[in-house]
């Protein structure tokens, strides 16, 4: 009962920040670490952070030409803002419009030697989560709606249902998608941590395009990836 307590307290205290990000409310530096301080925060893990392609790999190219990369970016940025707020520790694994290659000539080797430096990256995080952030795309226009897919190590599935289903319930109300292990995703194949790669939206969908690019729509997303992430550790 006071440990249910303790977890209520905690979930409180997290909705209570990140509403308090959501709206905009500036924080100084000073006021931040304090929060942190006070946050019963579960340090056990790392979370790694990963924005999907960069550099020469822009990744899918959106409706309006645009690379998803850059969606990607600001996304993950936001989301190691939040984090660090809520007193977690990050690791983010590119910040700026950049591969993470450390070998080849051609752009296939490069994208090889990129992929493999992300798992590298992981691996050598100790006690690492990974949360790898994408867009989907799809020749018709009209499918939309986040799908999240899942590592096939311990705790990776469990994570990846609950995000699932709170992107379902509180920015996709009506969609029927659910979490899919990641079999042929070289990152998630080949990490030994626990992963998830949260497909965002969909860019070859007009209006889900529109609503990635604005500031209101990335930080709800942050907050619900944030909160599900904090409801996972706190119980895992
Ligand atoms: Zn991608």
């Amino acid at each position: 009962m006071r440990e249910r307590r303790k977890v209520e307290s905690t979930v409180l205290f997290y909705i209570m920040v990140v509403s308090l990000f959501l709206f905009g409310t500036f924080l100084g530096n000073k006021t931040v670490e304090t929060i942190a301080e006070m946050v019963p925060m579960e340090r056990l893990h790392r979370i790694v952070i990963d924005p999907g392609h960069g550099g020469e790999d822009g990744g899918a190219i959106s409706c309006t030409g645009k690379n998803e990369s850059n969606f990607n970016l600001q996304i993950a940025l936001r989301m190691n803002d939040l984090l660090h707020l809520l007193g977690y520790d990050t690791v983010m694994i590119r910040t700026t419009d950049s591969s993470v290659y450390t070998t080849g000539q051609t752009i296939s080797q490069k994208k090889v030697s990129d992929l493999k430096q992300r798992v590298r990256i992981v691996d050598r995080t100790p006690s690492a989560l990974l949360l790898s952030i994408h867009q989907n795309t799809f020749p018709e226009g009209q499918y939309s709606g986040a799908q999240v897919f899942y590592a096939k190590t311990d705790g990776s599935e469990e994570l990846a249902k609950l995000l699932q289903d709170s992107l379902v319930s509180t920015l996709n109300p009506g969609s029927n998608r659910k979490a899919k292990q990641g079999s042929g995703i070289y990152l998630l194949d080949k990490i030994n941590a626990p992963g998830v790669l949260v497909e965002c939206g969909f860019l070859s969908n007009h209006q889900e395009e529109a609503k990635l690019q604005t500031p209101e729509y990335q930080k709800k997303l942050c907050c619900v990836i944030s909160t599900s992430l904090a409801r996972f550790l706190a119980s895992s």
